[in-house]
């Protein structure tokens, strides 16, 4: 099989994508504006990604046939979200080139997993300790101290899987609400802002960083980002590298992001790396309207061994989530001048569902 490292596209070859949601649309719609073609594979029938590739694959990701079916009809094979089976991953990969590399959703899947990879790296993050029972957390919080967040180590977005600990919980509910056997306890980090870092590496291990975004979540979820995040210089340095040294060490091949906490202290702020996500972001939209290349793009050109670009950033953006009932607002965000909609075409609004977003672009402000 083809070396992912030598893989080279040609425009009219096709990219599979596992998942069929609105990441998987805007890598889709990418892709068209270079000559490629997707072949999507998703088990929901409602997938927004659907709507704009005429390859499209709806089976479970158990479904060895329609794994194989799929493999034969695509060129490369790269994924909107991380939680990809692995014994799905295992059976594409032995038949096409998988990018990013399957491996590495092994140290992502796991909350566990990739704070010791990021720690092994020299990098901050919060406090953490493995909990797998009730005693198990008496004893994490007895180290750990309070307030502190307890995370599910696997299948966690958005909040889900989370619990805020303050002082005077009942642990063994707190435990038992969470269902399940594998967490982590975190130090609850008194940050000043979140910030993320949208970072693409080539197959010639090229590493291109987009500028550092700055992220407000509203009920854990994201709501808005605004490019560029409002740190010094020399923190959004620091923040790339971060990413950059991740991307190395992962020997990645495509778009990641990197979320980090911006921690006030007396010499001055330091961040702490919250998570990472091996796809394109949320955080990275406003990369669509803001700057001369998308992060899709981004991701395109790096799974098809073609050059990265260094992009460029047209002014200040911010991006704004429609989220859940948001979207009823969306013949109003049509008249504001500048604002760029996106619909993701879902039909049902439930609360905390991403539909669509906004981006606008303003001049620079003057420093
Ligand atoms: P996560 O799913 O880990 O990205 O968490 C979602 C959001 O919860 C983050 O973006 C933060 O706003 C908040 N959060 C997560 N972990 C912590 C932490 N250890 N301390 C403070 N806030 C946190």
């Amino acid at each position: 099989m083809t070396d992912p490292r030598i893989l080279k596209l040609k425009p009219g070859d096709t990219i599979g994508i596992l998942g069929g949601g609105q990441l998987g649309r805007m890598l889709a719609l990418a892709a068209a504006r270079l000559g490629l073609k997707c072949h999507v594979f998703s088990p929901d029938p409602d997938s927004p990604a659907f709507d704009v590739v005429q390859n499209a694959t709806c089976a479970e990701y158990a479904d060895v046939e329609a794994l194989e079916l799929f493999a034969a009809d695509v060129d490369v094979i790269t994924y909107e979200f991380e939680n990809v089976p692995s014994s799905a991953a295992m059976i594409l990969a032995a038949r096409r080139p998988v990018l990013p590399d399957r491996s590495i959703l092994e140290t992502t899947q796991d909350r566990l997993a990739e704070k010791d990879f990021v720690t092994r790296l020299g990098i901050g993050t919060a406090r953490y300790a493995d909990v797998t029972s009730a005693q198990g957390l008496r004893a994490a919080v007895a180290t750990i101290g309070l307030p502190a967040v307890l995370k599910t180590r696997r299948f966690g977005y958005d909040g889900k899987g989370q619990a805020i600990i303050r002082d005077g919980a009942d642990l063994d509910a707190v435990w038992d609400d969470l269902a399940t056997r594998a967490a982590i306890l975190e130090a609850f980090v008194p940050f000043e802002r979140e910030i993320s870092v949208i970072a693409a590496r080539g197959a010639d291990g090229q590493v291109v960083c987009f500028d550092v975004t700055e992220n407000e979540h509203r009920h854990h979820i994201l709501k808005t980002s605004r490019a560029p995040a409002a740190i010094s210089d020399a923190l959004a340095a620091q923040a790339r590298g971060i990413a950059e040294t991740i991307a190395r060490a992962l020997d990645y091949i495509g778009v990641l992001a990197v979320e980090l906490f911006v921690v006030p202290g007396a010499d001055g702020p330091t961040l702490l790396v919250n998570e990472i996500a091996p796809r394109v972001h949320n955080s990275g939209h406003w990369t669509l309207d803001g700057a001369s290349i998308s992060q899709f793009e981004q991701h395109v050109r790096a799974i098809a061994g073609w050059p990265l670009a260094n992009p460029v950033r047209h002014g200040d953006v911010t991006m704004t989530n429609l989220i859940g009932d948001d979207i009823n607002d969306y013949e109003r965000w049509l008249t504001i001048p500048g604002a760029s909609v996106h619909l993701y075409g879902k039909r049902d609004a439930q609360a905390g569902r991403k539909m669509g977003h906004v981006t606008e672009v303003t001049a620079p402000r003057r420093k």
